[in-house]
């Protein structure tokens, strides 16, 4: 497999970079990413990872566009309200590259198609805003082995982190919001522009573990503080009785 001569021109600023070369932008070509959630969070990891050239994207949503989206999410316009989010995002990443071969998937993960639906992916990123789908989305990481990058942003305070294994998102978050019930983003709110800037850190970490480059970051939650623009690192520990990665899950 090699870059065309259209690909080196396209990806120029990628492959001059030594820690990526051409090496490297191939690794991306061939990788294939579900993106779970095509609303604020999407709308920053989409993007990047279609001009990166990531070659498969997978898009789940079953959201359409709502006049209240229009303040985080770039990918949408006014005139497109009523439209579903996962046509619109194929759609702008047919026109950004068309290299990229884009899946869509209109459907809402639960428990009995996550299976299914993200199996066959290098990567996962997960950007919904409830904490039922998250776990959901977790747990079936683990359970393939599919490395996951949880992003989240409500009010002020952006978070993200890179799972693989051990320890886990529900590690870190603990079994009390499996009932779907915790939709808290409409409720308190949250700055447009950190979903995008949270969204985008997502990408970077995606980007980072397809090509192999700087230190492994699994493990590591980076929280965002869009008042005191202060980013923290916290290690999070593994949980010996977790259900999903722990010594006691089947
Ligand atoms: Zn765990």
């Amino acid at each position: 497999m090699a870059l065309s001569d259209e690909e080196l021109d396209r990806y120029a600023r990628h492959i001059i970079l030594p820690q990526i070369g051409g090496a490297g932008q191939l690794r991306l070509n061939a990788a294939s990413v579900a993106i779970v959630g095509a609303g604020g969070i999407g709308a920053g990891v989409i993007p990047a990872l279609a001009g990166a050239g990531v070659g498969h994207l997978t898009i789940i949503d079953d959201d359409r566009v709502e006049l209240s989206n229009l303040h985080r999410q770039p990918l949408y316009a006014e005139n497109q309200i009523g439209e579903r989010k996962v046509d619109l995002a194929a759609r702008y990443v047919g026109k950004r590259n068309p290299h990229v071969e884009c899946r869509t998937i209109p459907d809402r993960i639960d428990g009995d198609n996550v299976d299914a639906i993200l199996s066959d992916h290098d990567l996962i990123v997960d950007g919904t805003d409830n904490f039922a789908t998250r776990l959901v989305v977790s747990d079936a990481a683990v359970r393939m082995g599919i490395p996951l990058i949880s992003a989240a942003a409500q009010q002020f305070q952006g978070q993200v982190a890179l799972f693989r294994g051990k320890p886990c998102y529900r590690c870190f978050v603990g079994d009390a919001f499996d009932a779907d019930d915790c939709d808290t983003c409409a409720e308190l709110g949250v700055l447009g522009a950190l979903t995008g800037t949270i969204g985008n850190f997502a990408a970077l970490l995606a980007i980072r573990a397809i090509v192999g480059i700087g230190p492994d970051a699994a493990g590591t939650l980076h929280l965002l503080d869009g008042l005191t623009l202060k980013w923290r690192q916290i290690r999070i520990a593994a949980d010996p009785a977790c259900k999903a990665c722990g010594a006691t899950s089947s």
